[in-house]
């Protein structure tokens, strides 16, 4: 059996035993990153050396009576996650030399808990993209088809997951970042509340959409690495100052006195027939396991794309407005005087997807149009989260297909910016409101590639979502599927 396959749970349990130990379980993974991701791509920098002590001193902390159930993994960290000493690029040219002085909080949260930092992982330049193909340095693969993408932006680190190249990621979600490549790579993957887990260090791309998550092999390791990296953080002041739950103690496998609302506004024509067939058993899947399932409506669903993408460009346009060759990250040579150099490098530095956002964005917040963009997208994106509100009264969750088609060829939609966009139809509506979201595997298209189940609940509920997530999973058999690569 290889270690690298294997979840965080069982390789917990494995280490609790004395069975294995976090240096056989990371040479396991460094070793398949070796084998593998010449043809996956999902690596942007292997921390090598840098695992294998960490693991060294993981085991010794264990032997030292030191217990925490990510003592001694193998977590991916997305490349928008600032990891002092190591390269932060964002996947662009423009942070393509960026060594934070700092860690995420995520990320100290981590490496307090004892895991090790395999390394970090590729994804659309500034998390804008839902491919990885928009990625400075190269696009990854999605490990089910070679030649398709992983889905994005956080693909490497779906990618990784799904091929064994890490036990488990961190990913970014600002419109279905997380949920989108858990879909299309089969793996689980959960946006947690805006507010739930600090965004310290974490690059931003639109502030009032984006949430770190988790990306993992089941619903188990979710909840395991939400309750390592969930809670207050005065240094992120949109962080919530609530109590945390042990969210292990959701991973109930019935779900008798729950409500799940099928809203019809998810099942549209264009979407491929084997999503919508999937997504429909499971649905019945939860009926049978004592759910009551009704239909639901959030009739401002058709503006959630347009809106997101001005809301999320405007804010993006204002975010990276800090890139201008002066105090870090790359800078152009050979500038006249200062106006020339920002602009030497804003245009070198950034690929084309970033700057179509910041144009977009720059346009929507100027003066005489900002009455009738940005805030007419605020004025919207209320409508959108009322739309919950008035669901959520009769319902406890959602369910929806992630994505409308399963995992796309690479280069099929990069030269149609909207059809690109138009992937995140179904997770967008999800970050407008701020609700939490989870992907899972609930099938396969005829040409073997994984499908999405999307769950939601309200605000703070992550638990009734696990609990829903578990009770399918346990029930089914697609999470215990892996690629052959
Ligand atoms: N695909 C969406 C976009 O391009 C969402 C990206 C994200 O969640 N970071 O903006």
């Amino acid at each position: 059996m290889d270690l690298f396959s294997l979840t965080i749970h069982e390789l917990r349990d494995m280490l609790e035993k004395g069975e294995t130990t976090s240096r056989a379980i990371t040479e396991s993974v460094l070793n398949r990153i070796k084998a593998v991701d010449d043809k996956v791509k999902a690596y942007i920098t292997v921390t090598g050396d840098a695992a294998l002590s960490q693991a060294d001193g993981a085991d010794k902390a264990r032997k030292a009576g030191k217990a925490s159930a990510v003592l001694g993994i193998p977590i991916a960290i997305k490349d928008n996650m600032c990891t002092a000493g190591t390269r932060t690029t964002c996947a662009s040219k423009i942070l393509g030399n960026f060594i934070p002085p700092y860690d995420a909080t995520v990320v100290t949260r981590l490496n307090g808990s004892g895991s090790v930092m395999p390394g970090k992982v590729n994804m659309d330049e500034f998390a804008m993209g839902s491919s990885t193909e928009n990625s400075a340095f190269f696009a990854t693969k999605n490990p089910w088809d070679l030649e398709r993408i992983p889905g994005g932006s956080s693909g490497g680190s779906a990618a990784a997951v799904a091929a064994g190249e890490c036990i488990a990621a961190l990913g970014s979600d600002t419109g279905g970042s997380i949920r989108q490549p858990a879909a299309c790579c089969g793996v689980v993957g959960l946006k947690p509340t805006y507010g739930r887990v600090s965004r310290y260090g974490l690059v931003a791309f639109a502030s009032s959409l984006d949430q770190i998550g988790p990306l993992t092999k089941d619903v188990t390791d979710t909840a395991i690495v939400m309750n390592i990296i969930t809670g207050h953080d005065p240094k992120d002041s949109t962080s919530a100052d609530i109590p945390v739950p042990d969210f292990t103690m959701s991973l109930v496998k019935d779900v008798k006195g729950m409500t799940v609302g099928i809203p019809k506004e998810y099942f549209i024509e264009g979407m491929d027939p084997e999503v919508d067939k999937s997504v429909r058993e499971a649905v019945k899947t939860l009926e049978r396991l004592g759910a009551k399932v009704v239909d639901v409506s959030l009739p401002h669903t058709g503006y959630a794309v347009a809106t997101y993408y001005i809301l999320a460009t405007s804010e993006a346009s204002s975010n990276l407005a800090r890139y201008d060759g002066v105090k870090y990250g790359f800078r152009a040579q050979g500038a006249k005087d200062l106006l020339d150099m920002y602009m030497k490098s804003r245009s070198q530095g950034f690929g084309p997807e970033v700057k179509r956002r910041i144009m977009l964005g720059t346009y929507a917040l100027s003066a005489g149009y900002y009455d009738a963009y940005y805030k007419k997208g605020q004025q919207v994106r209320t409508l959108i989260k009322h739309d919950f509100d008035e669901a959520f009264k009769k319902v406890d969750i959602i369910a929806t297909p992630t994505a409308p088609t399963a995992a796309f060829k690479i280069g099929e939609k990069s030269s149609d910016p909207l059809q690109m966009y138009l992937s995140d139809i179904f997770t967008i509506s999800v970050n407008l409101a701020g609700i939490p979201g989870i992907s899972l595997p609930c099938g396969f298209t005829t040409g073997n590639l994984p499908i999405g189940l999307q769950l939601l609940g309200r605000h703070f509920d992550e638990g009734s979502v696990l609990h829903a997530a578990y009770a399918y999973e346990q029930a089914t058999e697609w999470h215990l599927k892996r690629p052959k690569i």
